[in-house]
């Protein structure tokens, strides 16, 4: 399916969940999941929720903040997250409690998209772009497509969503700073041979522009497909405000998009990184 022909978002939820878990995983992440309605637990990989954040001591996080959906159980009315805590926002919902009401706007934007005649595909995030791919594991599991995930983190305790890619059974590559393995070099090297292998018909990233240049660089000496889920700050979240517009190029034309309303997965060669 291309770009243009993706449907737009057919109906949103504008609720206040249940908060049902919000624990830590390690330094710097937390999960949560909340209990919602039907409607918002229809959420797929690489759609995102407005979440409005409680104020923490001192501090006023006025607009909600974007996450992407991590798990979502159409059967169970739940929608999960994982998400770094950065800032005010997230600081607040740190704070919430099992049993908590949490304000939730979704699911928001355009998903992932996988082609019928993709065989194998190969997943490249880092940091908080692992929290948006890791759902594209089960999503690619159900549809019979293999997936290589190289998970790229500052160390090893930081590697995310490595175990919802092995359940979905990906091969799975974890690169850290720490160990001298996530350097581009590697990283283009890996994806060569993933290349060459005949394991990368399609390539998806998130988090990372200087891995987004990397792929968009392969993508065009190998003439292969791809997308990316563009993380960009947000207002509205639903396509009014315009504050989350980013350039693209498409057919040698620079074209204005909104991350929220048009994405935020896109064309990984249209993007600018
Ligand atoms: C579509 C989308 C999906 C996202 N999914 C996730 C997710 O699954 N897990 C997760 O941890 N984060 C995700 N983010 C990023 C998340 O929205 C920001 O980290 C959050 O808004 C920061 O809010 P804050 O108040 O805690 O921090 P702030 O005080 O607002 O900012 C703290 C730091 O985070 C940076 N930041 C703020 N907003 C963003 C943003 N939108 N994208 C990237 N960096 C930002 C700031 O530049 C600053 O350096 C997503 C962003 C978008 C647009």
């Amino acid at each position: 399916m291309t770009y243009a022909a993706l449907p737009a978002t057919p109906s949103v939820a504008d609720e206040r969940g249940i908060v049902l878990h919000n624990e830590k995983v390690n330094a710097e992440y937390r999960h949560l999941v909340v209990g919602t309605s039907a409607l918002a637990a229809t959420a797929k990989p690489g759609q995102f929720f407005q979440l409005a954040c409680p104020q923490p001591p001192g501090e006023t996080p006025y607009l909600r903040r974007p996450m992407s959906v991590y798990g979502a159980d159409p059967k169970a009315h739940t929608v999960s997250f994982l998400y770094k805590v950065a800032g005010a926002g997230t600081r607040g919902l740190a704070m919430l409690r099992q049993g908590d009401r949490c304000g939730l706007m979704g699911p928001l934007g355009h998903g992932f998209w996988l082609d019928q005649a993709w065989r194998n595909i190969v997943v490249l995030g880092r940091g908080v772009g692992l929290a948006t791919l890791g759902p594209l594991a089960g999503m690619a599991q159900k549809a019979g497509v293999g997936v290589t995930a190289i998970l790229s983190a500052r160390s090893p305790a930081l590697v995310m969503s490595e175990e919802v890619f092995r359940e979905a059974g990906a091969h799975v590559i974890a690169v850290t700073d720490s160990e001298g393995t996530a350097d581009p070099a590697n990283v283009d090297r890996l994806m060569r041979g993933l290349i060459a292998d005949g394991l990368c018909a399609a390539m998806f990233t998130c988090g990372s522009s200087r891995l987004l240049k990397l792929l968009q660089k392969l993508a065009r000496a190998h003439d292969l497909p791809g997308q990316v889920a563009l993380e960009q700050q947000m207002a509205c979240g639903l396509g009014m405000c315009f504050c989350c517009v980013r350039d693209f190029i498409v057919d040698g034309q620079t074209e204005h998009r909104r991350v929220c309303w048009d994405g935020p997965v896109f064309d990984l060669r249209e993007a600018v990184a």
